[in-house]
């Protein structure tokens, strides 16, 4: 059967004894498939109905309307706005799922892609008065796809932008050493319990969920991170100390690093 699907593994033990047992995982790889495929087509459908609401929604709020109709068109916008962000979550998701490693890989300016990240986290933040850094300490670029490193980066800075009470300090940096190239992503604000930590990756995983909910987030954030980052060869490490802050770094191997010639605009 070239379908079938076998795992094996060698135990030693004794004086130069070796216990091999083999598993037929066939169905647990086709239920995998068939999980991913589901996830991937219910994400999909969802998609044209949530785009026509929200159009609607946007056209009504426009309109002079009597005020408990606007609150309740506006609590409608909203819950409908997270819904669309779960669905391109999923959606991301579902295409990270897909396959282990990157098809394709293209040179990606960090340096912008930062500076742009940067933008959008510091009107995110307007209201919260946050004083957000970036620090680049090399200008070497990465290999990979640009899409799936700019969601993760930018997933990592606006968690921070969550998890931050009102005045808080989030510093960015980028760095080079003889390991790769680094992203960090420090923040000042409530921490995670050391208990959290080997679970924060999995999907809908979250520390308290009712803060992380009214927080905007969908809980598919770090399961995104997660996945870019295997698929980059590069990995994820947590430091956090509860009611002091997080440090999120993010790790790419010296191969995924380029040095990119910028022409100056004519
Ligand atoms: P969410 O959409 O809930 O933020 P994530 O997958 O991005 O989902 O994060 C999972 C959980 O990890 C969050 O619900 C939150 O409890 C915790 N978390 C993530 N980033 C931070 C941070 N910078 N500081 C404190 N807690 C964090």
């Amino acid at each position: 059967d070239a379908d079938m699907r076998l795992q094996y593994q060698i135990t030693k033990f004794g004086e130069g004894d070796r216990l091999l047992v083999v598993r037929d995982i066939t169905r647990l790889v086709r239920l995998e498939q068939t999980r991913q495929d589901f996830v991937a087509n219910a994400s999909h459908e969802l998609r044209t109905p949530l785009t026509v609401i929200c159009g609607y929604l946007e056209t009504f709020l426009d309109q002079d309307l009597p005020r408990p109709l606007a609150r309740a068109l506006s609590q409608m916008q909203a819950q409908a706005k997270r819904m669309e962000s779960l669905v391109s979550d999923l959606l991301m998701l579902s295409r990270l799922d897909a396959s282990k490693h990157i098809a394709d890989e293209h040179p990606v300016a960090v340096q912008r892609m930062l500076e742009q990240i940067l933008r959008d986290a510091q009107a995110l933040a307007r209201d919260k008065r946050h004083r957000i850094s970036l620090e680049l300490n090399s200008g070497l670029d990465l290999l990979g796809q640009e899409l799936e490193l700019h969601s993760a980066f930018s997933n990592l800075v606006f968690n921070a932008v969550r998890y931050t009470p009102d005045e808080g300090h989030i510093s960015l940096r980028w760095w080079v050493d003889d390991a790769g190239g680094h992203f960090s992503v420090r923040d000042d604000g409530i921490g995670i319990d050391p208990v959290h930590l080997p679970r924060l990756t999995e999907r809908f995983y979250r520390v308290d969920e009712s803060r992380s909910s009214a927080s905007g987030g969908t809980g598919l954030g770090l399961a995104i991170v997660k996945h870019v980052l295997v698929r980059h060869g590069a990995r994820l490490t947590i430091d956090s100390t509860p009611g002091e802050g997080s440090t999120f770094s993010c790790h790419f191997p010296p191969e995924m690093l380029i040095r990119t010639v910028r022409q100056d605009p004519a």
